[in-house]
């Protein structure tokens, strides 16, 4: 029953194209990222044999677990880690992922920047924002997000991409959504990277350029 996925990933896939149209945004000028935690090779490899390559994961250690074989089969894997980051961890986030989306505070941003340096690798970075300033969500606080941008930039000289956030989730994402794009905007940023499986057409509508999608193409996790 793993073909599924296949299924799934060409729907959702159709739906973003659909998305882009009704936005009057070009076609393909959303990237999907396929979020594959909690999922293992039988249930990745039909989207892999489909031709999808970026996927999300938000731990390392999980990551690091399926992803290297992966990637001997199957060339250009674009991995995207989505989840917290332990500064413990960055050396191998920074060995294993290609974007990582979660950049919240000075010491995982140093890290980062370390270890690019030490593995001369440039990952693409999106800094987090806690956009309903949920006590318990990773993210930088909005009233905090342009000091730490700039910080980035010009203490750390990393280049940040763009913006990510997760709205929580007894409110208008829409919301949440506009917010961030203003936010990116005035910053010159722009990558947006919102929207998951029950919002990805919204977010669309109000500028992602990366949509996070897990549960419509995988199926529910447990
Ligand atoms: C799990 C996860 C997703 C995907 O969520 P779905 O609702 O399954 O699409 C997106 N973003 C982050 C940060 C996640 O942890």
């Amino acid at each position: 029953m793993s073909e599924d996925s296949a299924v799934h990933l060409g729907a959702v896939t159709q739906r973003i194209a659909a998305a882009e149209k009704a936005a009057n945004r070009s076609g393909g000028s959303v990237t999907l990222i396929a979020v594959s935690k909690t999922y293992f090779a039988p249930e990745i490899e039909p989207v892999l044999v489909a031709g999808h390559r970026c996927f999300g994961e938000n731990r390392v250690q999980e990551a690091k677990g399926k992803w290297p074989d992966l990637r001997q089969l199957y060339p250009h894997i674009e991995l995207h880690l989505i989840g917290p980051l332990q500064s413990n961890k960055a050396k191998e986030a920074v060995q294993l992922f290609d974007c990582i989306h979660t950049i919240d505070r000075p010491k995982i941003a140093q890290a980062i920047a370390t270890e690019m340096k030490a593995q001369g690798r440039v990952l693409k970075l999106f800094v987090q924002v806690n956009t309903g300033e949920e006590p318990q969500k990773a993210g930088v606080m909005p009233a905090d997000a342009s000091a730490f941008i700039a910080m980035c930039r010009n203490e750390l000289y990393i280049e940040i991409a763009g913006l990510m956030c997760i709205p929580p989730v007894d409110e208008e994402a829409a919301i949440h959504f506009t917010f961030l794009a203003k936010l990116a905007h005035a910053h010159g940023l722009k990558a947006l990277s919102m929207g998951m499986s029950a919002d990805f057409e919204t977010a669309i509508a109000f500028g992602a350029t990366h949509v996070r999608v897990g549960s419509a193409i995988f199926g529910t996790r447990d």
